[in-house]
């Protein structure tokens, strides 16, 4: 059913009466949407503009008031139900409690968003492994167990669906001062193209979505940890440069990722300079 209205695309016939308007109203009207790291940035953005669209919202945080309030706004912009749940997506059994909640209250999601993350900015050797194993349990495990529980529902189900992982440019480019979440990133991506290969025949679609800088709360606390504090201000300085000059909204991103759902497509490099360096990819460490 999901996918065929999808084929049908956003230029198919009329809607309901009450629908909201919009490009994709029609594709993803009424839809089951959930998005992890909902709370702020790019999930609250994203939760947002399924509401607009006329999308079912859960939003799902480990931030309580943060999902809650993006809730509240989703249901002014047009949602016609949402709710909050506070989860650490990093932990398995409340990942699974989470999936069977969701599906008794509401159904079996339609489109699932793993989009929570944390950043980390320092040196392979000033890095420990907890602070390895923290970043790999949220970035990775995360989207992992969101897969797992979500995408064996979807499955079942029988009637498709899809899932947009957020990962990040980072994923394409070498560094010497972002090598855990650069990793961490890496592997997301090729955790979402196995995974499309893997869902492909079930008419289940899996996304990578991949932004440069965007201008969020992980952006703005990043630090790059064991550098002078003027060596500090370089690094970001070029960080910029490599990952994004241009001052890009969350909304931009939340913007792609749902086109990706409705074009489904497999990797997107959101900004330019994303897309700059999925071209260049995997050549010279520029930071
Ligand atoms: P953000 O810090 O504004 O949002 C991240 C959200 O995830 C927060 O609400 C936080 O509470 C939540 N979160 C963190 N750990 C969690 C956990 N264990 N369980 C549940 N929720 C958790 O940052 P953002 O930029 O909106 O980040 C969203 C995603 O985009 C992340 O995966 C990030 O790595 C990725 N990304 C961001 C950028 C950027 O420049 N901002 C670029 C590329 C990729």
């Amino acid at each position: 059913e999901f996918v065929a209205e999808r084929e049908r695309g956003a230029g198919g016939p009329a809607g309901r009466a009450s629908a909201p308007a919009g490009p994709y109203a029609q594709a993803f009207g009424g839809r089951l949407v959930l998005v992890t790291g909902a709370a702020s940035g790019i999930g609250r953005a994203t939760a947002f503009a399924f509401a607009e669209a006329g999308a079912r919202v859960i939003a799902v945080d480990r931030d309580p008031e943060g999902a809650v309030r993006t809730a509240e706004m989703a249901r002014l912009l047009g949602a016609p139900e949402a709710a909050a749940e506070t989860v650490d997506v990093s932990d398995e059994a409340a990942m699974e409690k989470l999936a069977a909640k969701v599906a008794a209250e509401h159904g079996v999601v339609d489109i699932l968003v793993n989009n929570a993350g944390i950043g980390l900015a320092g040196a392979f050797l000033d890095t420990s492994a907890e602070e390895w194993r923290k970043i790999l349990d949220v970035n990775l495990w995360g989207v992992v167990h969101g897969c797992r529980v979500f995408g064996r529902q979807m499955a079942e189900r029988g009637q498709g669906g899809h899932i947009v992982n957020t990962a990040s440019a980072a994923a394409f480019q070498p560094s010497r001062f972002l090598t855990a979440y650069s990793t961490s990133k890496a592997a997301v991506l090729m955790l979402s193209e196995c995974l499309r290969a893997e869902l492909a025949g079930k008419g289940i679609g899996v996304t990578a979505i991949c932004p440069g800088i965007v201008n969020t709360g992980i952006t703005a606390t990043a630090r790059f940890t064991g550098v002078s504090e003027d060596e500090q201000r370089q690094l970001r300085k070029k960080a910029v440069r490599l990952y994004g000059r241009r001052n890009y909204p969350p909304e931009k991103v939340a913007e792609a990722v749902l086109r990706a759902v409705h074009r489904d497509q497999a990797v997107v490099p959101v900004t330019p300079e994303a897309h700059g360096l999925r071209l260049m990819s995997r050549f010279t460490p520029r930071l």
